[in-house]
């Protein structure tokens, strides 16, 4: 494809306003107005993953979609975990992987539970052999007025669920992972910059920095690399089903961001590529790959 017909693309991506609207927690995709962009059509694959194994955590919508779709077309096998009240978005995903020859093992649960952070890791060697590439990156954020809108519950819930399980399945993987594998988390611009109306998510999403870079210089020396990426506004079910935004806002999504629109997934897909493939990236680990479309502040 051409550079013409490539910024023409980018031009036509989606800006706000979107249509007002608002969904309960975590969301469908297929509810999303517009639906996002996953199919990465201008890209071209090259065989970077081939006979690797991957296990996606949040792999049936958003970001985690997108990602699970590139790397079977990269000639990865590929896991997704999710909720089970999102099944219907993970048989999408599913369908879009055999469509493109790849394979999809579905793992329906609760990341919030440690036994079953280690069941997900054990099945997909059971069903793959191996696990080569973990990224994780389910998430979960609701923003808050003030702190004392805080509860410990919801506390809890969102560092269980973006930072005690990257720091669970990764010590369920290295237990499997030869040298040459990769691990990948999805951090958020939140934890460089901060978020005034998500204290306990940006808190997590630093924690899942430092932790990367910590990671990182452990497992060096077994040639097993660890990075992740902090994308900017994406138009997931994320944010249309966090229960501090407002259907206005939602419509507004990314507005005041530099490129006055949020990412589509499949603009955050190639970075996980990147960073799984040791044809692109074997002299990086312990990085934070920042994809927030031209916010610099963070340095
Ligand atoms: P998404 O809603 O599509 O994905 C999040 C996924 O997390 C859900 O699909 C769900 O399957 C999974 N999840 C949440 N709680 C879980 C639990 N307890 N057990 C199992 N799975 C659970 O939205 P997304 O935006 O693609 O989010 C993916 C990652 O990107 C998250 O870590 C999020 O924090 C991060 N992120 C998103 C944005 C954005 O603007 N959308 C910006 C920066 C970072
Ligand atoms: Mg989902």
């Amino acid at each position: 494809m051409s550079k013409q017909m490539q910024a023409k693309m980018t031009e036509q991506e989606p800006k706000p306003p979107f249509p007002e609207q608002h969904q309960k927690g975590p969301g469908l995709e297929s509810k999303l107005d517009p639906l996002p962009h996953f199919h990465a059509e201008a890209y071209k694959p090259a065989g970077k993953l081939e006979n690797k194994v991957a296990l996606i955590t949040g792999g049936d919508s958003g970001i985690g979609r997108a990602v699970a779709l590139l790397y079977a077309r990269e000639g990865a096998k590929v896991a997704i975990v999710y909720l089970p009240v999102e099944q219907s978005d993970a048989d999408t995903t599913k369908k879009a992987i055999e469509e493109v020859g790849g394979t999809c093992l579905q793992i329906a649960g609760d990341l919030t539970d440690t036994a079953f952070c280690d069941k997900v890791v054990e099945k997909t060697v059971q069903e793959f052999g191996t696990i080569d590439i973990l990224v994780a990156n389910a998430g979960h954020q609701n923003r808050k007025k003030t702190l004392q809108d805080v509860t410990d519950e919801e506390f809890d819930r969102t560092f269980k669920t973006n930072i005690y399980s990257y720091f669970r399945l990764a010590r369920a993987a290295l237990r499997h992972m030869k040298p040459g594998s990769a691990i990948i988390a999805t951090s958020s611009e939140t934890g460089i910059l901060g978020s005034k109306l998500l204290p306990d998510y940006s808190a997590t999403k630093g924690a899942i920095n430092a932790f990367t870079k910590t990671l990182a210089m452990n497992v060096l020396d077994r040639h097993i690399r660890v990075n992740a990426v902090a994308p900017g506004p994406v138009w997931t079910p994320l944010n249309p089903s966090d229960a501090g935004e407002t259907p206005e806002q939602v419509a507004q999504f990314g507005a005041d961001s530099p490129m006055g629109r949020p990412a589509q997934p499949e603009e955050l897909a190639p970075a996980y590529v990147f960073l799984a493939s040791n044809a692109d990236s074997s002299y990086i680990t312990g990085t934070v790959l920042e994809v927030m479309g031209g916010e610099t502040t963070g340095g």
